[in-house]
């Protein structure tokens, strides 16, 4: 027996989310169908209002109910600190920390050739022209910017792995750099995010002021709490290269 067209139809279109196979799509036709009319009626007025009114932040292309989104505009938080993610989800998983100070730039994915991803599909432009506002004004405004000495040791970054870009840019030039700004990528350690990390890197190089900008990633590591034996190889051989010395 095959389903009316109207419950296939429903079955696919729940097909259609991430994460959702035909069992479960099958599974949520039916709980739907169950519904009263008046809870369909208000699980459609949800997501009607969701999609109506939940827009992307024309900064960082956050999610917000506003254009300019609630991190973006506060004022605490360091204008000299981009965090950058793959989507929201990840921005989120940080804010949880409560540990991050800094901004934020969503990418919007990464760049993926097999999946037919370029650079021109994320939000790539948009932080490049993020970066050269940043210096536009601070020498339109004549502001003296953060010093690198306090970005430095600022508690916020402690769970940040910055020393190796860090330390060697600041010693090498053995004196603070002035109007510092520090990218963080938080990308996943995937073909496709090293791909757009080396991507991103190389086009931040070509910008005017980049001799004023340091890039950093998250270290990678285990899991804390986890055993040894239970991590897979790639993890172990990224935690021994970004293995840290201890202090004696
Ligand atoms: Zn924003």
């Amino acid at each position: 027996m095959e389903y009316t067209k109207a419950l296939a139809d429903l079955i696919e279109e729940f097909n259609k989310f991430p994460g959702v196979g035909p069992k479960s799509a099958q599974r949520m036709a039916f709980a739907l169908l169950k519904k009263s009319n008046e809870q369909n009626q208000r699980f459609l007025e949800v997501a009607r209002r969701a999609k109506n009114e939940i827009k992307q932040c024309s900064v960082c292309f956050n999610l917000s109910s506003d254009d300019i989104c609630e991190i973006c505009t506060d004022t605490k938080r360091q204008d000299n600190l981009i965090c950058v993610v793959e989507e929201v989800k990840d921005l989120i998983a940080i804010e949880k920390t409560k540990e991050f100070r800094g901004k934020y730039h969503v990418l919007g994915g990464l760049i993926s050739p097999l999946d037919g991803i370029s650079s021109a599909d994320l939000n790539v432009e948009a932080l490049l022209e993020r970066i050269k506002s940043y210096f536009n004004n601070l020498n339109a405004e004549g502001l003296s910017g953060a010093d690198i000495q306090g970005l430095h040791s600022s508690k916020n970054l402690s769970l940040l792995n910055v020393n190796d870009n860090f330390e060697n840019k600041h010693n090498a030039e053995d004196q603070p750099l002035k109007d510092p700004l520090e990218l963080v990528f938080a990308i996943s350690p995937s073909t496709e995010g090293e791909a757009t990390m080396l991507f991103l890197k190389k086009m931040i190089g070509k910008l005017d002021h980049s001799d004023q900008i340091i890039m950093s990633r998250l270290a990678y590591g285990l899991p804390l709490g986890a055993d040894l034996d239970y991590a897979d190889e790639l993890t172990i051989v990224k935690a021994l290269e970004a293995r840290v010395s201890l202090v004696i």
